[in-house]
């Protein structure tokens, strides 16, 4: 069976070459992604109402005989609509379709046919917009719970449904089971059979829920399983580095020209005790941004080089490399410890320069990008492993790292707060320290939402600033994560800035489509001041440090993710100045409205993120990405959190007993973890 499910798309019954395009599109490419792509809700089309039981704005299925004949009625060029008056034992209503000529001769009026549609209601007068309809011994479209899929242009959910039908068909009842017995039974679980015929399929809507709960289940626990097996993977190799006691922090830290937060504190010392255990560390540094993760990064980098290892950081774009280097230097250069910037931009030969050097032990701390990762770089001894920013890193990359030292600490850095309960959880395979506390002093970021109408007052309140001598960031959303096109978006506001309101000032731009080295230049020259305002795309979300800049305007607001405009957000407020944070949103939604409000009144990233989650259930635009979250199939991190809570006590339950999953019984776990790898856990 289970080759079976490999079989391409394009041979289910009802596919062919051109729906196969459409249907890769979803993601689907053969019967497995078929039969799990997921109905998106469901309707009951179950049961049948009289005429005189409608109720306005609901919809209904009703059971009624055509009064007459179909009403052709020409209202412009374009549209024509078709007109039907039904009757059952209780009342009549009206029946509309738009443009639907077919539709003429379509019906007899001794024939009883359904109809589902919604139904409005004025007065006496009842009627239904484009119903579905069949007749009445028929039991396609109506008479059941109906699936709604997610969709694509150009593919009805007839066709789709009609598609999974036959998928279904193909694998009727075959489909190998996912999860050990025991655990069926344990808890109650439907069998994989019966959960994905009911999931897309259901009798009713309480078989729906048990289907979706076995799958959900099923979701969370390879989960979980997979990130406790990581965790165990480190755990059971053989030590790790034992630190120096007598390389010690507070060195450092008397260094510093600023206070260390309590929580800065705190973190540092859940870090050296790690440090100086044999245990290899494997530890989260979660903090708003702004929190001072990079200064926590480089006391622990401190410590390794002090013990006589080397350390490297690793940042998710040359800007912030730059930018650590920069930061790492201004403090250790001077007690001689040497560090270095490796990045795809630089010379060759400076770069072998620097490979030489590393694996001769004459860098101490290597600081760089996704170039680090190249299997030529070499380190002498390399103790500590801190990745900045992690959720751009997978689980791979971090492993590809610290296989170039011998079990060293690793230290993961993000700036993306996550509700504590649930980092618990997604983190299965890292401790967890939070810096929920900002260094003194910092003023709130003034956060406004405004709509078109605003636009002057905002327009001259940047020129306020700018003529007062800061620097402003404008900022635009991707548009479907197309370089080409969100160039274009920021050239157009590129254009109007400059020819229009701000003609007078230093206007520049940024995006993806540009060559490193002149997106680095660029960034330099907002750096030293020499540019009054700087478009962009998302480019510059991650950490850049521009303390003399105090206003950021985000375009189009309503595109973000909540985490992601507070991420945005966090590139102001970093100086002595006031600073300030303008959302530009389009669209008068409640849910738009929602969010402008939650973003204007916290700078709490735990709280953003929380509300976040909250919200992402009904909403398109929260992408579990930007949180670097795995994307689950049918869980919803919110609605499902106690199956969670649930799914993780059983995980660890049966990786205690069986660390590795080789046990007989648990064949099927070891299966779905192997699963998990090979698509690539994003954590
Ligand atoms: P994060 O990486 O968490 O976003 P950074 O480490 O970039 O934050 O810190 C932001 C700024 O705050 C930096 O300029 C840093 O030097 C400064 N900073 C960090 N810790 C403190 C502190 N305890 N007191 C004052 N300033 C601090
Ligand atoms: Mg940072």
């Amino acid at each position: 069976m289970n080759e079976k499910l490999g079989k391409e798309i394009q041979f289910i019954k009802g596919v062919g070459p051109s729906r196969a395009t459409l249907l890769n599109k979803l993601g689907i490419f053969n019967l497995k992604d078929l039969i799990t792509y997921f109905p998106r809700e469901h309707e009951d089309r179950g049961k049948i109402k009289t005429i005189s039981e409608l109720v306005n704005g609901e919809e209904t299925l009703i059971s009624a005989y055509p009064a007459g004949r179909v009403n052709e009625i020409k209202i412009r060029k374009n549209l024509t609509l078709y007109k039907l008056i039904v009757r059952d034992e209780t009342g009549s209503c009206e029946m509309t379709w738009y443009n639907q000529s077919y539709l003429k001769n379509m019906f007899r009026m001794d024939t009883r046919y359904k109809f589902f549609g919604r139904v409005s209601r004025n007065f006496n007068k009842i009627s239904m917009q484009s119903p579905v309809y069949e007749t009445e011994d028929s039991n396609r479209n109506t008479g059941k719970i109906i699936p709604i899929y997610p969709l694509t242009y150009n593919l009805s959910q007839n066709t789709i449904r009609k598609i999974i039908e036959n998928g279904l068909k193909e694998v009727d009842g075959k489909l190998e089971e996912t999860l050990p017995k025991y655990i069926l039974e344990k808890y109650n679980l439907y069998d994989y059979n019966t959960a994905i015929k009911q999931i897309h399929f259901p009798d009713s809507f309480a078989n729906f829920n048990l289907a979706r709960k076995r799958l959900v289940f099923e979701e969370l626990f390879s989960m979980q399983l997979a990130l406790l097996s990581l965790k165990n993977k480190y755990e059971i190799k053989k030590a790790g580095i034992s630190f120096s006691k007598q390389a010690k922090m507070m060195d450092i830290i008397e260094k510093l020209p600023f206070k260390l937060t309590k929580a800065q504190i705190r973190v540092l010392e859940e870090i050296d005790k790690d440090m100086e255990s044999t245990k290899p560390m494997n530890r989260l540094m979660q903090g708003d941004v702004g929190s001072g993760k990079t200064v926590v990064a480089l006391i622990a980098a401190y410590k390794a080089v002090k013990s006589g290892y080397q350390a490297t950081i690793m940042a998710p774009t040359a800007i912030l490399a730059s930018q650590h280097l920069e930061t790492f230097n201004d403090i250790l250069s001077g007690l001689g410890i040497k560090c270095e910037l490796l990045i795809s931009g630089i010379t060759k030969k400076k770069k072998e320069d620097i490979l030489n050097r590393l694996t001769e032990g004459k860098i101490d701390i290597l600081i760089g990008t996704h170039a680090i990762l190249e299997e030529n770089v070499i380190f002498k001894n390399l103790g500590l492993v801190v990745t900045d920013e992690q959720h751009r890193f997978g689980v791979r990359q971090r492993s590809t790292i610290t296989e170039k030292g011998n079990n060293p600490d690793v230290l993961v850095m993000t700036a993306t707060p996550i509700p504590r309960t649930l980092a618990l959880i997604l983190y299965g395979d890292l401790d967890i320290s939070i810096i929920d506390e900002l260094p003194p002093n910092r003023k709130k970021i003034e956060t406004y939402a405004v709509t078109k109408q605003m636009e002057a007052r905002v327009n001259n309140f940047i020129i306020k600033n700018i003529e007062e001598g800061r620097q402003c960031y404008v900022v635009c959303p991707l548009v479907e994560e197309n370089e080409e096109i969100d160039a274009k978006s920021v050239m157009e506001i590129y254009e109007n800035y400059k020819n229009n309101v701000f003609s007078k000032y230093r206007v520049e731009y940024l995006h993806g489509k540009m060559k490193q080295k002149e997106k680095d230049a660029i960034m330099e020259e907002f750096k030293n001041g020499n540019i009054d305002i700087l478009i962009s795309t998302t480019v510059i979300e991650v950490g850049v440090n521009v303390p003399n800049s105090n206003i950021m305007v985000i375009e189009n607001a309503e595109r973000f993710g909540l985490a992601q405009l507070h991420q945005l957000r966090g590139r102001v407020g970093r100086g002595e100045y006031q600073s300030y944070c303008i959302l530009k949103y389009q669209g008068n939604s409640q849910i738009i409205r929602e969010r402008m409000k939650i973003i204007s009144s916290t700078n709490d990233g735990f709280v953003i993120s929380e509300k976040d989650l909250e919200l992402r259930g009904s909403g398109e635009f929260f992408g579990t990405k930007q949180h670097g979250l795995p994307e689950f199939k049918i869980a919803n991190l919110f609605e499902d959190i106690d199956l969670l809570k649930q799914v993780q006590g059983i995980a660890m339950e049966i990786i205690d007993k069986d660390p590795l999953l080789e046990n007989k019984e648990n064949v099927l776990l070891r299966n779905l973890v192997d699963e998990k790898f090979k698509n690539r856990i994003e954590i």
